[in-house]
C-alpha cells in the first residue's frame, strides 16, 4: 500500500500538490501540520497538508517529502474549510490564502534569510543543543545571514527545516525580515502629596507657611478641590492646569517636600492587574442592547447604527461578556489596528488578558505567539482583536464577531492576493461557527444598510450621544466667497482662525483634517507649465518641504527639490495645492506659542508611531493636530471641541462611484471626533461648493438621504449593492502588448456577458512602477449565479493564458472589486 498526502504551498498554484510518504508518517501526519517538501529543481517550501490519502497522482510521479515539522497541527480543520471558501469566492489560489494567514516564521522556505538573534549562548545550553543546530549557530558566528538553501548545503543535507525552526523557537536566530524597535511605553508625571501632609492640622499649617507664596498656596488648594471626590491619580498637568500655574511652582513645592512627583506608563492600566467593571448602560444603550439580543435570537446578523460617540464600544463590552459567561470566544475586527491603541487599552482595562492582539506590525515572534494563544484555545486569549487578516486565525469556540467601523474600506485587500473583504468574509466565518455577528457604525455601508431593508440584517439604531450631548453644529464656509472679499489667511478663512483662537483661549484642543500628505501635490512651471512628473508612473511628484524632496507616492521615487523646470529651465517654479505639511507650517506662523502636531503615513512610521503621536494629543502636548483620514477612525479625545475640514472639494471630486458616499463617511467622521464627552462640539467645513448635496447631508446628519439618493444613483448606473463588481486588471510594462490583451479579454467576456462588460479602459493613473494597466470591469446583476459567472471567466483566463504572446500579462481579478 502507498500512502499520498495533499498539500498547500504557499505560492499561486490553483491545484493542491501531492506527495508520498510511508505507512510510519501516514499514521502520523494529520490535516494541518507542516511539512517540508521538494519543489522544482532544488527549492524547498513549508507546506500545510490538506488531507492524506492512498490514490497516486495520474500525472506525475510524486515525490517524497523531505520532513514532518509539527507534533500536532497548527491549523484547524474549520480553517481548511474557511481558507477554501475565501478561495474560491475571491478567486485565488489556497497557497494565496495560506500566505495571507500564517505569520512568515511559520512558512521557511529556500530563500528565507536567517541571522543570528542578539540572546547569548552559554555552554550549558550549548550541550543541550544537536549536532545540527550546533553547526547553523557556528556557520552564522562567521556570516551575517545565510539562505536555508545555505544552510541545507552547509549541513549537506535536505532536512534542514526541523533544527531552524527549533533555533528560532529557542531565540537564537531570527528572520531578517524583521525590524527590531525598542519601545519605551511613555511615562506620565503624576503628582501626589508627601507623606504627612494629609492631616488637617499640617495642611493648615502648610497654607500658613505658603501665605506669601500666592502661586504655591493655590496649587496647593486646587490640588486639593482635584482630589475631592475623585479617586484616580492626578497628573502634574491637570494641576498645572487647574491651578492656572507653571511646572516651576509645582517643581517648588516638591523641593519643598509637599509634593512628590511619580511615573505610571500611559499603556498601563492605573489600577494595576486589576479590571474595571463595564459601564451602566445608559437607556437608549440598554434598549439598543435588548434589540440586539433579538437580532441575534432570530439568527441573523445585526447592524448597528449608531451616531458617532452614542457608546456602541460599551455595547460591545457586554456583548463579550455575555459570551464570555457562555465559555465562547469573540472577534473584535477593527479597520487599521495601529489607529486603534485607544481602543485596545480601553477593553484591557475590561478584559486583562482575556485579550490577545494580533498586529500585522508586530515582529514575527509575537504574531506567533498570538497564533498559538488562539490556537490553544485556552483562558487568555478569549477575546482576539485584529484587523482584516485576523479572520484568519485558527480559531475555536467563535460565539461572538463584531465588525467595528464596518464601513471602512481597508477592510479590503487590494494586493495581493487574497483579494478578501474582511466584513464579507466575517459574515461567513460566523455562519460556519454558528456565531453570532454584530456589524457597528455610525455612517454604515451602502451594502449593509441595503441588506437590513431586504431582511438579510436586523438593524438597530442608537440615535443620542452618551450622556445627550448634542451632535456636533456642522457649518459650511463658502471659500470662494471668502477669497473674493479677501478674508482668507493662507489656507484659513477668518472663521476658521476665530473658531481656534476660541478653543485654544478655552483651553481645548483642535483637530485639523486635509486629505492630502505632503507640502503641495503639484509642483508646476510658471513659464512652461509643465508639473513635474515620476519617471515610473503617470502622477506628479509631491512636495515634502520638510525633506525638501519630490516624492511619487505610488512607487516611492524621490529626488531632491528642483531650483528650475526640468523641461526648460526656467526657475519659475509654482506649487499647487497643499497638504498637512503645508498646513502644519501655516499654523506654526499663525500661532508661534502653540504646540502643533501632525499625523499622517510620514509622521507615523514604526510600530508605535501612531501611538506616540495619540498619547501627546490626549496629555495635551498638542494643541492642534493636523492629520490625513488617519484623524477619523474611532478616536475618543474628550478634549477636543473644535473640528475644522480644510477642504472638503479634493475629496467630492474623487474619480471613484464611492467616491460621495466616502465624502459622508470621512466628513461625518471627522465631525464626530469634536465634543465627543460633555459639551456640544463645532466643525468648520470649508468648501468651494457650499450647496453640494452631501455637505448638505452631512450638515444635517442626515444618513438617510444620502443613503436613498446614492443607492438611486447605484440603482441606475448599476452598481453595488444593487449590482455585484468584478474588476479584472491586465498588467504589463509593454503599452500595445497590455491594450490587445485587454481587446482580446474584453471580446471573450462579452461573448458570454454582453453589456454586463465595460472597457477596456486606462484607469485615471495608467502606469505604476512602469507598469501598464488596464481595466475591464463586470457589473452583474445580483441574483446571477456567481459560481457559473466566474468558471466562465476562468475558463476564459485559461484560453487567454493559452496564447503565447500574451502569458507574459499579469491577470489580476477582484472580486466585490472596492
Ligand atoms: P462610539 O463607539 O459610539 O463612538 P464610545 O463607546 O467611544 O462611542 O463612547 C463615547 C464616550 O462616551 C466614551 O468616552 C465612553 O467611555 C463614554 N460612554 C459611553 N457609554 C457610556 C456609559 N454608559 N457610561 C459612561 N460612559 C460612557
Ligand atoms: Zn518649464
Ligand atoms: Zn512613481
Amino acid at each position: 500500500m502507498r500512502y499520498f498526502i495533499d498539500v498547500i504551498l504557499p505560492i499561486p498554484l490553483i491545484k493542491l500538490f501531492t506527495y508520498s510518504i510511508n505507512e510510519e508518517e501516514a499514521k502520523f501526519i494529520l490535516p494541518g501540520m507542516r511539512v517540508a517538501v521538494p519543489f522544482g529543481k532544488s527549492k524547498i517550501y513549508t507546506a500545510i497538508v490538506h488531507s492524506v490519502h492512498e490514490s497516486k497522482p495520474e500525472t506525475y510521479e510524486a515525490k517524497e517529502i523531505h520532513q514532518i515539522l509539527d507534533e500536532t497541527p497548527i491549523v484547524t480543520q474549520e480553517q481548511l474549510t474557511f481558507w477554501q471558501w475565501i478561495s474560491s469566492y475571491y478567486m485565488c489560489s489556497l497557497g494565496d490564502v495560506m500566505r495571507a494567514s500564517l505569520p512568515s516564521a511559520f512558512i521557511l522556505e529556500s530563500e528565507t534569510l536567517i541571522s543570528r538573534s542578539k540572546k547569548e549562548l552559554s555552554s550549558d545550553q550549548e550541550i543541550t543543543l544537536t549536532d545540527d543546530e550546533f553547526v547553523v549557530l557556528e556557520a552564522l558566528e562567521n556570516q551575517s545571514a545565510l539562505t536555508i538553501t545555505e544552510v541545507s548545503k552547509i549541513l549537506n543535507k535536505k532536512q534542514v527545516l526541523k533544527p531552524i525552526k527549533a533555533l528560532l523557537g529557542l531565540g537564537y536566530i531570527q528572520l531578517r525580515e524583521e525590524i527590531y524597535e525598542q519601545y519605551k511605553p511613555k511615562l506620565v508625571k503624576y503628582i501626589k502629596l508627601k507623606e504627612g501632609y494629609d492631616k488637617e492640622e499640617a495642611l493648615i499649617e502648610l497654607l500658613e507657611i505658603l501665605s506669601r507664596a500666592q502661586k504655591q498656596k493655590e496649587a496647593v488648594m486646587a490640588f486639593f478641590s482635584l482630589k475631592a471626590g475623585n479617586e484616580q491619580p492626578i497628573k502634574a498637568k491637570e494641576l498645572e492646569e487647574r491651578a492656572n500655574v507653571s511646572t516651576a511652582v509645582l517643581k517648588a513645592l516638591v523641593e519643598k517636600e509637599v509634593f512628590e512627583f511619580y511615573y505610571i506608563q500611559t499603556d498601563r492600566n492605573q489600577f494595576l492587574n486589576e479590571t474595571e467593571n463595564s459601564k451602566i448602560l445608559n437607556e437608549h444603550q440598554e434598549k439598543a442592547l435588548e434589540e440586539i439580543r433579538q437580532v441575534f435570537a432570530i439568527e441573523k446578523p445585526c447592524l448597528l447604527h449608531g451616531v458617532t460617540a452614542s457608546g456602541k464600544t460599551e455595547i460591545y463590552v457586554k456583548l463579550i461578556e455575555e459570551v464570555l459567561a457562555k465559555g465562547k470566544n469573540t472577534l473584535y475586527l477593527l479597520p487599521e489596528i495601529a489607529l486603534t491603541t485607544q481602543l485596545i487599552a480601553r477593553l484591557k482595562n475590561y478584559f486583562a488578558d482575556k485579550i490577545v492582539v494580533f498586529h500585522s506590525k508586530y515582529s514575527v515572534n509575537e504574531r506567533v505567539e498570538s497564533w498559538q494563544k488562539v490556537l490553544q484555545n485556552t483562558n487568555t486569549g478569549q477575546v482576539i482583536i485584529g484587523a482584516r487578516s485576523s479572520v484568519l486565525l485558527p480559531f475555536a469556540n467563535l460565539g461572538l464577531v463584531i465588525v467595528d467601523e464596518e464601513h471602512e474600506q481597508s477592510f479590503k485587500q487590494f494586493d495581493p492576493a487574497p483579494r478578501y473583504h474582511a466584513r464579507d468574509a466575517a459574515l461567513v466565518l460566523a455562519k460556519q461557527f454558528n456565531a453570532h455577528i454584530i456589524l457597528g457604525s455610525a455612517t454604515p455601508s451602502l451594502e449593509s444598510y441595503y441588506n437590513t431593508t431586504k431582511g438579510k440584517y436586523g438593524l438597530v439604531e442608537l440615535k443620542y450621544r452618551h450622556n445627550n450631548v448634542l451632535m456636533p453644529a456642522i457649518e459650511l464656509v463658502d471659500i470662494k466667497d471668502k477669497h473674493k472679499r479677501k478674508r482668507m489667511t493662507g489656507h484659513f478663512s477668518d472663521v476658521m482662525l476665530k473658531a481656534i483662537h476660541e478653543a485654544i483661549e478655552n483651553k481645548e484642543q483642535v483637530i485639523l483634517f486635509q486629505n492630502r500628505r505632503g507640502y503641495s501635490p503639484i509642483v508646476e512651471c510658471g513659464t512652461c507649465g509643465e508639473a513635474t512628473q515620476c519617471p515610473n508612473c503617470d502622477v506628479s511628484l509631491t512636495y515634502h518641504q520638510y525633506r525638501n524632496e519630490l516624492r511619487c507616492h505610488y512607487c516611492s521615487y524621490a529626488i531632491a527639490m528642483q531650483h528650475a523646470c526640468l523641461s526648460c529651465g526656467s526657475p519659475e517654479l509654482d506649487t499647487k495645492g497643499f497638504g498637512t505639511e503645508q498646513i502644519e507650517k501655516e499654523l506654526t506662523e499663525l500661532f508661534p506659542d502653540l504646540k502643533i502636531g501632525r499625523m499622517d503615513l510620514d509622521t507615523t512610521r514604526g510600530k508605535y508611531g501612531y501611538q506616540k503621536i495619540i498619547t501627546a494629543f490626549e496629555q495635551h502636548e498638542i494643541d492642534i493636530l493636523v492629520g490625513t483620514q488617519m484623524l477619523t477612525k474611532g478616536l475618543d479625545f474628550k478634549n477636543v471641541s473644535l473640528v475644522g475640514v480644510l477642504n472638503a472639494d479634493s475629496l467630492l471630486n474623487f474619480p471613484d462611484f464611492r467616491a460621495h458616499e466616502r465624502s459622508y463617511q470621512l466628513l461625518s467622521q471627522v465631525a464626530g471626533r469634536a465634543g465627543r464627552f460633555d459639551k456640544k462640539g463645532r466643525v468648520l467645513i470649508q468648501t468651494f461648493n457650499p450647496f453640494h448635496q452631501i455637505l448638505q447631508q452631512v450638515s444635517s446628519h442626515d444618513y438617510l438621504s444620502m443613503y436613498k439618493e446614492q443607492l438611486e444613483q447605484r440603482y441606475i448606473y448599476k452598481y453595488p449593492p444593487t449590482n455585484r463588481l468584478l474588476k479584472i486588471t491586465l498588467r504589463h510594462r509593454d503599452y500595445n502588448k497590455v491594450n490587445t490583451g485587454a481587446d482580446w479579454f474584453a471580446t471573450s467576456l462579452r461573448n458570454v456577458f454582453g453589456n454586463q462588460v465595460l472597457g477596456p479602459e486606462f484607469p485615471p493613473v495608467s502606469r505604476i512602477r512602469n507598469e501598464y494597466h488596464k481595466h475591464i470591469l463586470l457589473k452583474m446583476p445580483i441574483n446571477q449565479s456567481m459560481s457559473k459567472s466566474k468558471k466562465a471567466i476562468l475558463k476564459i483566463q485559461n484560453s487567454f493564458m493559452s496564447v503565447k504572446d500574451f502569458r507574459p500579462i499579469r491577470v489580476v481579478l477582484n472580486v466585490d472589486n472596492y
